[in-house]
């Protein structure tokens, strides 16, 4: 398997391969458009992470992903323009080590759910993770009138801290983040995060604002573990279909 070099360590190409491919499968998902980004963290040194320079997610290639340290610094100076909210990623990296992939993204569905009080719940096994709990980060709490990005690491700080021990959290005004352990995972979970939100929208109008049968904590708990190694066909699926259709 060929390896490319990066400062962390060598990574295999079929990974970085796979870490485009997540950003071409989230926007033919609509989970991503002209904007949000995917990142892993280095497979072999947890003090690195990876993610495409500042492009479209459906035109990201292997050629496209660039190395960062836990500051969000590129490790290849001169190197391409990098996403103003890569912060994001790295203060979600440092404060959880258990993660080592995150989805941000403002999928449409999602962002009302950070505009009214009312919380988003788990719908249907698929986004069981959501059952857990679903903070929302008000940038305004600490930071008051900003332009609601996540641009340095202060307010990737207060993100994280928002996060919590929580694999999603909502930006009220802007969007979401969605983690996981594994790549796959992250992808699976933003994915039906944003399935889950409409199904809500559906539910609360169908039930007229009734209380909704969604998932308890516990049943979150349970089906989540399954969806992890369940999840891969999923991911299979998706994959193929980027494989198809660019030969990568
Ligand atoms: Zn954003």
């Amino acid at each position: 398997m060929r390896k490319t070099q990066y400062t962390g360590g060598p990574v295999e190409n079929e990974v970085i391969a796979n870490l485009a491919a997540a950003s071409r499968i989230l926007a033919e998902r609509g989970v991503v458009d002209g904007f949000g980004h995917v990142s892993m963290r280095h497979p072999g040194n947890p003090d690195y992470y990876l993610m495409a320079r500042a492009i479209a997610p459906a035109l990201v290639t292997p050629d496209d992903i660039l190395e960062y340290d836990m500051e969000s610094v590129p490790c290849n100076p001169g190197s391409s323009k990098s996403f103003l909210e890569r912060f994001i990623h790295s203060e979600i990296y440092k404060a959880r080590p258990d993660i080592n992939s995150i989805v941000h993204s403002h999928s449409p569905s999602v962002v009302p759910f950070g505009l009214v009080d009312v919380k988003m719940e788990a719908m249907f096994h698929n986004a069981a993770f959501l059952a857990a709990g679903v903070p929302v980060f008000d940038i305004r709490d600490k930071f008051g009138m900003t332009d609601m990005l996540v641009c340095d690491c202060e307010k990737g700080v207060a993100l994280a801290e928002s996060l919590g021990d929580k694999d999603i959290a909502l930006m009220r005004a802007h969007g979401s983040v969605a983690c996981g352990p594994t790549l796959q995972t992250a992808v699976f979970r933003a994915v039906y995060t944003e399935v889950n939100a409409r199904i809500q929208h559906w539910s609360v109008g169908l039930g007229g604002g009734a209380p909704l049968a969604s998932l308890e904590e516990e049943e979150g708990r349970l089906a989540d573990v399954p969806n992890q190694t369940a999840g891969m066909r999923a991911w299979d699926l998706w994959r193929l279909q980027v494989r198809d259709q660019l030969g990568w």
